[in-house]
């Protein structure tokens, strides 16, 4: 099943390390697999467990994303009370904070650098502010404590012009994303295949293999956490994922910080956050390049890094044309609905998937892991993780048209 185009010669055969047997065998070292790998760890100690990776841990969107934790869905409660409905919303508000709590009572936050400044989501418009305004009661019913900002002291507290109203949310937070990777990896003591690229999962009796050109392994089951790159290997599964680039600058240390929370714009088209050593971070202006922003090339383009120079350059007076250090780009999955999903790997049983992260991994991930731990392990499932379940796509593929774009970095 799934091989991508790769053969193997006789020599290469021969010149292979030795198979690696284990229990399970995670395939993908971002967030996803990382987390599930720390929650089988401690869910079934004595399980051998194996993440196999093609390029190193955080290769993929989990090492270049922004390092917002957010709470909720996306940027906007009423959004997702309209899409998803009014328990579903809340039960999604629930699990997030559920994340961000776990992340700090089971792992160490310094070793990952996280800040619990809150997070500010800042309306780019008049339509934008009144809907957070609208959500503010709302959220507090559903036990999600946010305070509304008016527009001068949004622009006031973020040293900003031009904007609207914001919603502080106090749950809201930042992190060091590599960093926290590494340290689910090392907590997981699940053994690490980096430079493994799977090329093909073949089910062998009661087992599966996963091919890769460097070795074999062997698994009793297999977990994929491959988001955006899952219909790579499993073309049968790309009803639930597709990729979207987003692109991302940071600007040299500035000589001081004003900024102490990551901030939310424009629908969450545009994120900015400033590190305690200055350097601005800032990612986004994907809905001004749709058409381009899609596929899996690994690669920043001018014109959209332009827009986001323009963003700094209309809204942070005190960055106008600041010297940009770094540019990069990277692949997020898009599920059909916004959510993330779970399901069973067709054709092989005990194994199972995760992807559709939609811009929000950080939000869900640790979480989300333990989740598809349990799925894998046939333990029972905390409350609102059926929220995931790949199987709601089967009751709505009447009524809904895939993919229809939801707002996300
Ligand atoms: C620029 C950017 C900014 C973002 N900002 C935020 C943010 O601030 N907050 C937030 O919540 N989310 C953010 N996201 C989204 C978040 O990063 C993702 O949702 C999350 O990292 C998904 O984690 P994952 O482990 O499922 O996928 P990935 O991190 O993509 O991991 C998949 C892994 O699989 C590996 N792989 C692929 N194919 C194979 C194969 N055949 N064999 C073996 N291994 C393979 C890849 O190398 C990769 O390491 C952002 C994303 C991007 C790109």
């Amino acid at each position: 099943m799934g091989a991508d185009g790769m053969t193997l010669s006789f020599w290469q055969r021969q010149a292979q390390a030795p198979e690696v047997t284990v229990d399970i065998a995670i395939v993908g070292g971002g967030l996803i697999g990382c987390s599930t790998a720390y929650w089988l760890r401690q869910l079934r100690p004595e399980a051998r467990v194996a993440i196999v990776e093609a390029q190193h841990l955080a290769a993929g969107a989990s090492g270049r994303n922004a390092g917002f934790l957010l709470q909720g869905t996306g940027p906007d409660y009423m959004g997702a009370v309209e899409r998803y409905g009014a328990q579903r919303a809340r039960a999604l508000w629930h699990f997030t904070r559920e994340n961000r709590a776990l992340l700090a009572t089971e792992l160490t936050p310094s070793a990952f650098q996280l800040e619990t400044s809150g997070s500010l989501t800042v309306a780019g418009s008049a339509d934008e502010d009144e809907r957070l305004q609208e959500a503010v009661s709302r959220m507090r019913q559903d036990g999600a404590p946010v305070a509304y900002i008016p527009p001068d002291a949004t622009n006031q507290r973020l040293m900003a012009q031009h904007f609207h109203g914001a919603l502080y949310v106090p749950s809201g937070a930042m992190l060091d994303p590599v960093a926290l990777v590494r340290h689910i990896a090392a907590a997981s003591e699940a053994r690490v295949l980096a430079h493994h690229q799977v090329v093909a999962v073949q089910a062998r009796g009661d087992a599966v293999d996963l091919v890769t050109p460097r070795r074999r392994v062997r698994a009793g089951q297999v977990l994929l956490a491959l988001n955006a790159y899952l219909p790579l290997l499993v073309p049968a599964l790309r009803q639930y994922v597709r990729p979207v680039r987003a692109q991302m600058l940071a600007t040299v240390p500035q000589p001081s910080r004003w900024l102490h929370v990551p901030a939310y714009t424009h629908d969450g088209y545009y994120y900015i956050r400033q590190r305690a050593d200055g350097t601005v971070l800032l990612g986004g202006a994907r809905h001004l390049h749709r058409a381009e922003e899609v596929g899996y090339a690994d690669e920043t383009t001018e014109a959209l890094q332009r827009d986001l120079e323009a963003y700094l350059h209309r809204h942070f007076p005190q960055l106008r044309d600041p010297t940009v250090r770094h540019r990069w780009s990277g692949t997020m999955g898009f599920s059909p609905d916004g959510l993330p999903s779970y399901g069973a790997v067709p054709g092989l049983p005990g194994s199972f998937w995760a992807a559709g992260f939609t811009g929000y991994g950080l939000a869900y991930g640790f979480h989300f892991g333990r989740v598809l731990a349990q799925v894998a392990l046939g333990h029972s499932l905390p409350e609102g993780a059926d929220l995931f379940a790949a199987d709601r796509f089967e009751e709505a593929q009447a009524k809904a048209s895939p993919f229809s774009e939801v707002s996300s970095s």
